[in-house]
């Protein structure tokens, strides 16, 4: 029966559909078929980065699905800001390869922007927020930025984008502040204000570095809650390195170690782990 079915498939319409896949080994029909894995996100294989000989990230495999919260922590030096600038496009791998979505889209070859544009935004830690514009017109110059020469083209409207920048604002909970300069909000304000200006941005894959670096207990407990609102709509990845804010976010964790994966799975088994025991407590 199987070879039957087979045999229905032109070779030309088997290799056309390799091609466009992306996929330029040797492999069989049906190892091509194999990997489509249609709820990945993001996939990191076999990720390299070497600086001078020194490996920041040393053959890394990472599968993120859709719509997941992924913790990525691990001690200093690891490589989480390396692994960060790799999928973001701002470092290219020594050897591996990044892939957003399917085997279909390869970006580790391309350009930030590029990488932007398809769909990842990246917060970095420390806000970057225009402190003399109010909270609304943050937001608006991330929605132009974003748009630029496409705003014409798509013909949106002023009604249209403000919909879009109160829905930011409720989200991550500014709705009250919109009048506000940026530069007079807290700093974890100013953090969810940043948020905001990514999610205008409608990123499909959201990159957020050390979110409560400098929050207090209810400004973490806030975000947590933020992050954990924001997955499912998108895929968010945190790097982070405070272990309470990580429990009480409670979802998949990656561990980090001199540019390896040391350990994956649920916070408490990976906490469980005796080499992640001795990596965070023998330190
Ligand atoms: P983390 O964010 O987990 O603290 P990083 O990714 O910043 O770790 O760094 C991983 C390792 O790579 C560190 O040992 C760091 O010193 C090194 N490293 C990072 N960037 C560079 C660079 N541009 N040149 C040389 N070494 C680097
Ligand atoms: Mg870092």
């Amino acid at each position: 029966m199987r070879a039957k079915s087979e045999e229905v498939l032109p070779a030309a319409a088997l290799a056309s559909e390799r091609h466009t896949s992306g996929i330029v080994s040797m492999a069989a029909p049906e190892d091509a078929v194999a990997t489509v894995r249609p709820k990945l996100s993001l996939w990191v294989e076999n990720v390299t980065v070497s600086f001078d000989g020194f490996k920041a990230l040393d053959d890394i495999t990472l599968e993120i699905e859709k719509g997941e919260l992924r913790c990525i922590i691990g001690p200093n030096g690891a490589g989480k800001t390396t692994l960060m600038d790799v999928i973001t496009g701002r470092t290219r791998p020594t050897s591996g390869c990044v892939y957003l979505e399917s085997r279909a889209h390869e970006i580790t070859a391309l350009p930030e922007w590029r990488i932007a544009q398809m769909g990842v935004g990246r917060k970095f830690q420390r806000p970057t927020v225009f402190q003399g514009h109010t909270v609304a017109e943050n937001l608006e110059l991330a929605l132009a930025g974003n748009k630029g020469v496409f705003r014409t083209l798509f013909r949106r409207t002023r009604a249209e984008d403000r919909e879009q920048i109160d829905e930011a604002l409720e989200t991550v909970g500014l709705a009250e502040q919109k009048g506000r300069r940026a530069g007079l909000l807290s700093h974890g304000h100013k953090q969810w204000l940043e948020i905001g200006m990514l999610l205008v941005q409608r990123p499909k894959v959201l990159l957020v570095d050390e979110p409560v670096a400098g929050m207090n207990q209810q400004e973490m407990e806030k975000t947590a809650e933020l992050l954990r609102s924001l997955a499912g709509q998108r895929t968010v990845i945190v790097v982070e390195h405070d272990m309470d804010f990580i429990r009480s976010i409670a979802r998949k964790v990656t561990v980090l170690h001199e540019g390896r994966v040391l350990s994956e799975g649920s916070m408490d088994r990976v906490q469980a782990d005796r080499q992640v025991m001795e990596v965070y407590l023998g330190t």
